[in-house]
């Protein structure tokens, strides 16, 4: 089917391959915060990791987004909304602890999923229990 075939080839799907082939587990389209009911497109949970892949022209890219000549009253304010919301989103998430990451659905999957996973990785360790490694070896003796 048509549509099925473009979603399937969608940046957001691509990203999500590579981080798959990459070994990563995460969920999709889930809200990182129950009480936030915003949904961000990839979230890796226990790294509190949010990722969001922003539409070109529906979250106003700034080399992609032409205003619409026609019915602009309704438009502008809509877009504008939505760059809103998403800026309150990071906010709220940062808040929480959670590490937010945008990308313009016009970037390279490739690069996308590299800061990912370079995040991911930094968030996983930065996370760790602290162990408390091997024990010390007893300080050389001067002889
Ligand atoms: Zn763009």
């Amino acid at each position: 089917m048509q549509g099925n075939r473009s979603r399937d080839t969608s940046p957001e799907v691509a990203i999500r391959q590579l981080l798959h082939a990459a070994g990563f587990r995460y969920r999709v389209h889930r809200s990182p915060l129950k009480e936030l009911r915003r949904r961000a497109d990839i979230v890796f949970g226990p790294a509190k990791v949010a990722v969001f892949i922003d539409g070109c022209y529906w979250h106003g890219c700034p080399e992609h987004y032409v205003p619409p000549k026609t019915n602009s009253g309704y438009w502008r304010p809509k877009i504008s909304g939505n760059v809103a919301r998403d800026r309150d989103t990071d906010i709220r998430l940062k808040a929480a602890g959670w590490t937010v990451l945008r990308f313009w659905e016009h970037e390279s999957p490739e690069a996308c999923s590299a800061t990912i996973a370079a995040a991911v990785r930094e968030q996983r360790a930065a996370r760790a229990p602290v162990s408390p490694g091997p024990p010390m070896p007893p300080p050389a003796q001067p002889s």
